[in-house]
C-alpha cells in the first residue's frame, strides 16, 4: 500500500513515520510513504503556493494550480475511476466528515492513498470538488496546518494492514472496532473482541503498585470471569466516556444484562 503526501512542510514527518509500526510496516515493504513538496509544483521565482481570499478576509488560501499539478504528476487515476482503481485523494480539512476506525479499515485495503495537507486559511475548495474524492478532519478542532492530521489518518490506516501488526487479533478486540471486521464466527471471547466498545482497562506487573493491586479476577486464572470482567469494564469505560458509540455497538444479551447491572449501580 502507498501513501503520498502533499506539503509545503516536507521535513514534518522525519519523526513520525520512523518509529514502531509504522516503521516496520515500511522496512518489511507492507507500506510505502511518499512526501511530495508542494513548492516543486509553483513555478514562480518565489515557488509561491498560496494567495489572498477572493471577496476579501483574513489570511492566505492554498492555490489550486500546484496541488492539481502535482497530483496529476502523481498519475493518479481519474476521480470518477479512482475507487475502482483502489485509490483515494484527501484533503485534511476541519470541514471534513471526521475520520474514524471505520474510514482506516476502509483506506487499509485501499493501494494508494494521496493526503493532501492545508495550511492558512485552508486549500481553494476546486481542490476538494473536482481534485479530491473526500475531506476527512481528525476531529472538532482547528490545526494550523494538515500534516498532524495526515500522519494520524496513516498511523491509524497501517496498522490495519494486514500482516502489520505482530499479532492480528490485537487490531480486532482494540476500542471502535465493530463486528464486520471480525472473522466469522468470533465473538467476545477470553481477550473479548471490542464490538464498536471501548476497550477493557489492561494491567501488567507488578501485582500491587505502592499500595494499589490490580482487580483480583485477572490473576485468578478463571478465563470466563476474565472474559465477563472485560466485557463489564469496557461497556462502563463506554457509559462513563463515550455513551454515543453504545448506539452502534453490537451487544449481545450478556451485554444488556451487564449494562442493566451498571446503570443499577450508577443510581
Ligand atoms: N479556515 C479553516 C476552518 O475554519 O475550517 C481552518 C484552516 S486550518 C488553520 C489550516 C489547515 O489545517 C486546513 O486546511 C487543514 O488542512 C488543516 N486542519 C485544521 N484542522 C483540521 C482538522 N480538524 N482535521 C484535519 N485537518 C485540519
Amino acid at each position: 500500500m502507498k501513501f503520498e503526501i502533499i506539503t509545503i512542510f516536507p521535513e514534518f514527518f522525519r519523526g513520525p513515520l520512523d518509529h514502531g509500526i509504522v516503521r516496520r510496516a515500511r522496512e518489511a515493504g507492507l507500506a510505502e510513504v511518499q512526501v511530495h513538496d508542494l513548492r516543486a509544483f509553483a513555478h514562480d521565482r518565489h515557488r509561491t503556493v498560496d494567495d489572498r481570499p477572493f471577496g476579501g478576509g483574513e489570511g492566505m488560501v492554498l492555490k489550486p494550480e500546484p496541488i492539481f499539478e502535482c497530483v496529476e504528476r502523481l498519475g493518479v487515476a481519474p476521480q470518477a475511476e479512482r475507487s475502482a482503481a483502489r485509490e483515494s485523494v484527501i484533503v485534511l480539512s476541519a470541514q471534513g466528515s471526521r475520520f474514524e476506525q471505520k474510514a482506516a479499515a476502509e483506506l487499509a485495503a485501499l493501494e494508494r492513498v494521496i493526503l493532501i495537507c492545508g495550511r492558512y486559511e485552508g486549500v481553494d475548495e476546486r481542490v476538494g470538488e473536482h481534485l479530491a474524492d473526500r475531506e476527512l478532519s481528525i476531529g472538532d478542532y482547528v490545526l494550523s496546518g494538515g500534516e498532524l492530521g495526515a500522519a494520524v489518518i496513516l498511523d491509524a490506516a497501517v496498522r490495519l494492514i494486514p500482516g502489520a501488526l505482530g499479532n492480528e487479533a490485537s487490531s480486532q478486540q482494540e476500542s471502535f472496532t465493530l463486528r464486520d471486521r471480525l472473522a466469522a464466527g468470533d465473538g467476545p471471547s477470553s481477550t473479548c473482541a471490542s464490538g464498536g466498545l471501548l476497550d477493557y482497562p489492561h494491567y501488567t506487573r507488578p501485582a500491587e503498585f505502592r499500595g494499589m493491586a490490580v482487580p483480583e479476577v485477572l490473576v485468578s486464572g478463571n478465563h470466563e470471569e476474565i472474559r465477563r470482567w472485560r466485557r463489564r469494564t469496557a461497556l462502563e469505560k463506554t457509559v462513563r466516556n463515550r455513551p454515543d458509540l453504545l448506539k452502534q455497538a453490537g451487544l449481545s444479551l450478556e451485554d444488556r444484562e451487564l449494562l442493566a447491572e451498571i446503570a443499577a449501580r450508577r443510581v
